[in-house]
């Protein structure tokens, strides 16, 4: 369930460079790259494509996107494997295939079509690529989505964020809607995972210049990133690129290999929210706690605080907003509303973002947080 990629460039002996992550892998014919789902085959890397390890609408709310049509259902597929090793995943069955004895998902044959048939008998709004690292199956991502925007459905990325200037161009002309897991500031901590701070941050940084949607997520795990210092470091990082970017803190709970420490209490993702909001950002959320963590799971207006989007869970309880306005002061509220908004969006050009210099961020958190032990991810190279 292959088919020849986009994303490389070819090398001399029928070696090939996998572009499609920040691995970069070099890749010798006959190997495969760190997530081993994408292989070199006589000079010419194999990428998946053609099945699904997992096919379900979902309110999008669960993706979790707020700012983007409010209350629709996304149709989630996801495939095999991830450039991470996350202790804590809560897909790893799916996203560790390969990589761990102990995972394998079932997998169906699939076509780009079927799936957007599937969205559409469901009444999805949108389409989305999920559950495994989608980055690393870019290229099958792309092929449903050309197809669901002829259906007039809206397109989405649920990813690590640990991408390329290339794979970022590639999927610019595709992809409405990106999410990111911000998973720490902690170089070292990234390393753990399998990837690097950096060009998550600088992947962040140009999704949200390109106009890609852009909303971010923090999972707080205990004794991993939960200090108040490091939280606000990463809603500075939000905040030097634009208040209006809306954060998600949610709440940890054991899985997969991380077993070995207590739950993130709602207390905790409520203090974490506090700090974004004291940061300066306008749109911040407490996830994972229902019904926990009072006013955190709804939108308020950041100009006269009136209640534009009341949620419980994933259930979105009122809608307020008229014509992505507030009612009450009449303030444009950021965010993709309706259809009409995708359509504009796609037409947008970049936006003007603030000059980063990301590589003096990464060394100060170094200093911060201690340095980067070597390097634990598993690279072809
Ligand atoms: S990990 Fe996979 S997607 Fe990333 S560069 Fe290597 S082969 Fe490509």
């Amino acid at each position: 369930m292959t088919r020849k990629g986009a994303l490389y460039e070819e090398l001399p002996e029928k070696a090939v460079r996998c572009v499609a992550c920040a691995h970069r892998c070099l890749v010798a014919d006959g190997q495969a790259g760190n997530c081993r789902v994408r292989f070199n085959e006589g000079g010419e890397l194999r990428v998946p494509a053609g099945y699904a390890a997992g096919l379900a609408a979902d309110p999008i709310e669960k993706k979790p996107f707020y700012h983007a049509l409010p209350g629709s259902l996304a149709c989630s597929f996801g495939m095999l494997g991830c450039d991470f090793h996350c202790d804590f995943c809560q897909n790893w069955v799916s996203s560790q295939t390969l990589r761990d004895t102990d995972a394998g998902g079932d997998v169906f044959e699939i076509s780009a079509g079927q799936i957007v048939d599937v969205a559409r008998q469901r009444g999805a709004l949108s389409v989305s690529s999920t559950y495994n690292e989608p980055l690393i199956t870019s290229e099958w991502a792309v092929e449903v989505f050309r197809v669901a925007r002829q259906a007039g459905l809206a397109t989405s990325f649920v990813s690590n964020g640990h991408g390329t200037r290339e794979v970022v161009d590639y999927l610019r002309p595709w992809v409405d809607f990106y999410k990111v897991d911000l998973k720490t500031m902690n170089p070292a901590n990234y390393r753990r995972l399998g990837g690097r701070l950096e060009p998550v941050l600088s992947t962040i940084r140009l999704l949200y210049e390109r106009g890609f949607w852009v909303e971010l997520v923090t999972l707080v795990v205990p004794q991993f990133n939960d200090s108040e210092e490091e939280m606000r470091d990463i809603a500075r990082f939000i905040r030097s690129l634009s208040p209006d970017i809306p954060w998600h803190v949610t709440a940890f709970h054991g899985d997969y290999r991380m077993s070995d420490r207590r739950d993130a209490r709602a207390q905790q993702v409520v203090r974490a929210a506090e700090i974004g909001r004291e940061e300066g950002l306008r749109f911040v959320y407490a996830g994972n706690r229902p019904g926990g963590v009072g006013d955190w799971e709804s939108t308020r207006c950041p100009g006269c605080n009136a209640l534009l989007i009341e949620r419980a869970g994933f259930t979105v309880l009122q809608n307020n907003l008229r014509g992505g306005r507030c009612p009450k002061c009449t303030m444009a509220i950021p965010g993709i509303w309706t259809m009409e908004d995708v359509e504009a969006a796609r037409a947008c050009g970049r936006r003007d973002v603030a000059k980063l210099d990301i590589a003096t961020l990464v060394a100060e958190a170094e200093k911060k947080f201690g340095q980067a032990p070597g390097d634990s991810t598993e690279r072809a190279d």
